[in-house]
Parts: C-alpha cells; structure tokens; sequence
C-alpha cells in the first residue's frame, strides 16, 4: 500500500494451499470485493476471517514456503521431473 499508493494481490499469497504468508508467517484473512467498486481505486474490501486450513500451524508455514520457494524458483523442467522435485521437497521439509 505505501510503495504503490494503493492496494493489490500479492500472487504468492494466491498459490494454491497457501493459508500463510510466506514472508511475515502470519495468516492471510479473505476479503470480499463487491463487483460493483471492482474498478473503483477506492476498492472497500470486506473481511471475512482468516483464510480456511485444516492443517496446523506449522505445517501451514512449510506449505506456504515451500509453494513460495517453487514460485520463486520454477523448475521448467517436465512433469516427471516436478513430480520428483516436489516429492525430494517434501520429504526434505518432513
Ligand atoms: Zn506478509
């Protein structure tokens, strides 16, 4: 908000399983934008509580930094090779 002068998305924060930021380890909340103001740069968001996760805590902060670290750091590589990377991940982060 500061460095642009007005909200947006951060795309890590969007990742799939992701319930935590990966920078500040803290809970990402969900917010609702009504359609009507979509365009509008005052953008009025509700808050609807934390973003839903079934997993503890901790676990929650490996997937969000694992899923950060494979956004940051694709592997371009084939679907056998992903497969491999995610499953040598995993097993590294426990
Ligand atoms: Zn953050």
């Amino acid at each position: 908000m500061k460095k642009y002068g007005e909200p947006y998305l951060h795309t890590e924060h969007h990742l799939h399983r992701v319930s935590v930021c990966p920078k500040h380890h803290i809970p990402l909340l969900q917010v609702k934008i009504p359609d009507k103001i979509l365009s509008s740069k005052e953008a009025y968001i509700e808050r609807c509580g934390e973003v839903t996760a079934r997993e503890p805590f901790k676990v929650r902060v490996k997937i969000a930094d694992f899923m950060n670290d494979l956004f940051r750091d694709p592997p371009y590589t084939g679907l056998k090779e992903t497969q491999l990377a995610i499953r040598k991940r995993i097993e590294e982060l426990g």
